[in-house]
């Protein structure tokens, strides 16, 4: 099992340094675990985080390895400082920065190949939900990514994202499955994910563990997700 926390735009160092340091003093043995603080605060939690278990990854990162890319972020920066993977593709991305399929397989590649472990987001809007076509969108939203060992596709409906809706654990269930046939790669859910419901969540067969926004912020309900994967 695999809880990783995406902090979004929130936590600056400072709020970083405190979370990293509270971190530390939880026993999370029985369960991988990830932090994915914004680019500033990653130098801080690569410090404050070592010699202990849990990761660092970066939101999002570059395919090139330097170059004119004002505002951009490469895996071998990202390597540098101690980070170990990033996310690719989040729906936040797609939908308010034009990230597109290809985009993100260019990101997953470049990240991939630089020794990077690789958090690949992909999810159908409510619409297309509703339309009837959340497999053809897994399914276009998969086909620019290879299994690779350093992979983990993180299945996020968009209607589920920072609004408190959820899947139900039958959708999730099927969507992973959904998900695995195309890929042969761990998946993790994503999407309102919170103490209250992930032990449901993670119960299911395909679950291999959570992507967290909101809750990650906040450590007791941060580690009482880390600690229902570990009963799951
Ligand atoms: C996310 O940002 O990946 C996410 C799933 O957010 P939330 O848990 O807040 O829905």
């Amino acid at each position: 099992m695999l809880i990783a926390g995406n902090w979004k735009m929130y936590k600056g160092p400072a709020a970083a340094a405190e979370f990293c340091l509270g971190l530390r003093e939880h026993e999370l043995d029985g369960v991988d675990v990830v932090v994915c603080p914004p680019f500033v605060s990653l130098g801080v939690a690569v410090q404050l985080l070592a010699g202990t278990e849990i990761a660092v990854a970066a939101q999002n990162v570059h395919w090139e390895d330097e170059g004119a890319y004002t505002g951009e972020i490469s895996a071998s920066m990202l390597r540098e400082l101690g980070v170990y993977g990033a996310i690719v593709g989040h729906s936040e991305r797609r939908q308010l920065f034009g990230e597109t399929d290809e985009t993100v397989a260019r990101r997953a590649d470049a990240a991939l190949e630089a020794g990077l472990f690789v958090i690949a987001c992909v999810g159908e809007t409510e619409q297309e939900r509703e339309r009837g076509e959340t497999e053809g969108v897994l399914r276009r939203q998969l086909s620019v990514l290879k299994a690779d060992d350093n992979l983990v596709v993180a299945y996020e409906p968009v209607w589920a994202i920072g609004t408190g809706k959820t899947a139900t654990p039958d959708m999730a269930q099927d969507a992973h499955a959904f998900v695995k046939v195309l890929l042969d790669v761990p998946v993790l859910y994503g999407g309102s994910v919170k103490p209250e419901n992930a032990a449901e969540l993670l119960g299911q067969p395909d679950v291999d563990g959570a992507l967290v926004g909101g809750a990650s912020l906040d450590l007791d309900s941060f580690t009482a997700i880390c600690r229902a994967a570990i009963h799951s």
